[in-house]
């Protein structure tokens, strides 16, 4: 049956609403029927609302608010069925607006309404007077450019939907929040609207973090090549033994002098090569790095120095070494113990005379090349064993910087850490939460051989094994849980809720798996091992075997059978 409201009719009496509220001040709690509600400052809402407004721009913070609204429409709709089973329709629908009075948010004057819930037909327009939203923005926000009463309409489809068990909109056709004379609402079914589904985005939550995330990402790579065009790329780390560090690159990099960079591998040293190129006057001019030890020792001087056609066979055609396409900059030369004797006496000569010839060419060439040479083997040692050039070594050593070992370092572990998961999280185009406590501690107390290049491909492994949002665990990041300086003894919980002192019972297991696979034992070895041990206690009894192993009888005789076990026996 269709409904008109009709002005006229007594819609001021909602006490059957008023009672429902209950005020338990001892306990804390203020009741609206079932549901506990509050108490709050119109003040404090109107500074939440400008602060949304200021830190997410108009859009999102209506969405926000109409979606705020939302929630209370649909429990209020809930609320009115319940309260007044046997009234009509329309002295149903109307609690709502009557809520919305009760809640101090607004006096609503019906204008017109059209209800039949048969049908599901609805149209609806009120007069919406002394909005708190309204009041909000004359107090905080100042005159709006479009209609302010967010929360108010949220609530207004909410309920009405919810109500008509159909989709139903409300759009404020006039606003006093942006200078209207009046607030009017029109409602009627999503359809009916040309921009229902542009609307209905509002209702969708909208988070605002992948946003972020991705400007961040961009920030931080603008960033990153914006300091290496200032020649400001140090590589990472803040500790008292890496600043020493930058402050020695510093001094060298202004100078003229070669470079010896002295630490273990992995510490970071071609990093640290390319931050005294990209600080020094040579800045413009290319940067070549060379691991030596990854060059054949026959083709070592050809590398380096370049060669002439027909030099030896295999060389067509002539070309130029390293140290030719390093010319105005810096060459690095990593593991330069590696060095031929012949390749040796070149280096020294191009230190010396700033000249060098190609291999099977005795035209003399000008290069003029800063070297930077890396070790992680004592160079002394190699020159009092014959295996290097003193000379040559005097010449490398003018400026020696020992670089310390990660575990020297360990207070820049959590920049560092921070720095390959940004680096793996572009890579991958993933974003994990980063490490989990457990874990961080764990790398806190691991001796890191490999130095930074093992931290690297450890949260490289950490990023690949973790799904997007989540932490990385401690064996997301290690295979086997590496030995620590000291294990702490940790209370752990048993199966049976007790608390007991020691490692949880899975942990034991991966001492001897790690035991086994150390040792190089097979799997198969590992059964018939254990079969054989279960057969031994039980007496050579099938079923009392098969209850140690945890198996069916059937189950372990195919395997003794299998294994050859049970035919001996
Ligand atoms: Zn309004």
């Amino acid at each position: 049956m269709a409904v008109t409201y009709k002005p006229q009719l007594n819609y001021v009496d909602f006490r059957d609403l008023t009672e429902q509220i209950r005020f338990q001040s001892t306990e804390g709690k203020i009741w609206f029927g079932e549901q506990r509600m509050l108490l709050m400052h119109l003040n404090a809402m109107a500074a939440f609302r400008r602060e949304m407004v200021n830190s997410m721009g108009v859009e999102r913070a209506k969405g926000f608010f109409l979606r705020l609204g939302y929630q209370s429409g649909v429990r209020d709709a809930e609320l009115a069925r319940k309260l007044r089973p046997h009234c009509d329709e329309l002295d149903i629908f109307l609690a709502g607006p009557q809520l919305h009075s009760l809640k101090g948010m607004v006096k609503v004057i019906p204008l017109e309404i059209d209800i039949d819930q048969e049908t599901g037909e609805f149209y609806g327009k009120l007069e919406w007077i002394d909005s708190f939203e309204v009041e909000i923005c004359q107090t905080e926000l100042g005159q709006m450019d479009q209609p302010a009463c967010w929360a108010l309409l949220g609530y207004a489809c909410a309920y009405t939907s919810s109500f008509m068990g159909r989709e139903i909109i409300f759009r404020e056709i006039s606003c006093r929040g942006c200078g209207d004379e009046k607030c009017v609402i029109e409602g009627k079914p999503a359809e009916q609207w040309e921009d229902a589904e542009e609307f209905a985005r509002y209702f969708k939550a909208d988070p605002i973090i992948e946003e972020l995330y991705d400007l961040q990402a961009q920030l931080s790579s603008l960033r990153s090549s914006l300091e290496k065009q200032q020649g400001q790329y140090y590589g990472i780390g803040q500790s008292a033994a890496y600043n020493k560090v930058c402050k020695m690159i510093d001094k060298a990099a202004q100078g003229k002098v070669s470079v010896l960079l002295l630490g273990e591998t992995g510490v970071g040293k071609e990093v640290i090569a390319r931050s005294v190129h990209l600080r020094s006057e040579r800045a413009e001019s290319p940067f070549v790095a060379v691991n030596c030890a990854a060059i054949p020792p026959d083709l070592i001087e050809a590398e380096l120095f370049g060669v002439e056609k027909g030099a030896y066979t295999g060389a067509n055609q002539s070309r130029e070494g390293k140290f030719e396409r390093a010319n105005g900059g810096t060459i690095f030369l990593d593991e330069v113990i590696e060095l031929t004797p012949r390749a040796q006496a070149t280096l020294l000569r191009v230190l010396q005379e700033g000249e060098l010839e190609r291999v099977g060419d005795n035209r003399t060439r000008k290069v003029n090349v800063r070297v930077i040479a890396a070790t992680n083997e004592s160079l002394e040692q190699a020159v009092e064993e014959g295996r290097f050039r003193a000379d040559l070594f005097y010449r490398l050593n003018v400026f020696p910087v020992k670089i310390p070992p990660l575990r020297d370092r360990l207070e820049d572990l959590p920049v560092l850490i921070e720095h390959f998961l940004g680096k793996f999280h572009s890579e991958y185009d993933k974003r994990t939460l980063g490490l989990s406590d457990k874990a961080l501690d764990l790398c806190l107390r691991y001796h890191w051989p490999g130095n930074i290049r093992e931290l690297e491909n450890v949260i490289e492994r950490g990023v690949i094994l973790t799904d997007n949002n989540e932490t990385i665990s401690q064996e997301a990041l290690f295979v086997v849980s590496p030995s620590t300086a000291e294990s702490s003894p940790t209370d752990c919980v048993d199966q049976g809720g007790k608390v007991t002192n020691g490692e949880p019972g899975n942990s034991t297991t991966g001492h001897w798996s790690e035991h086994i696979l150390g040792a190089n034992i097979s799997l198969e070895e590992v059964e018939e091992t254990l079969m054989r041990e279960a057969m031994e206690r039980a007496n050579q009894n099938v079923s009392k075997a098969a209850r140690i192993l945890g198996l069916t009888r059937p189950a372990l005789a195919y395997r003794l059978k299998k294994s050859g076990i049970l035919a001996e026996t």
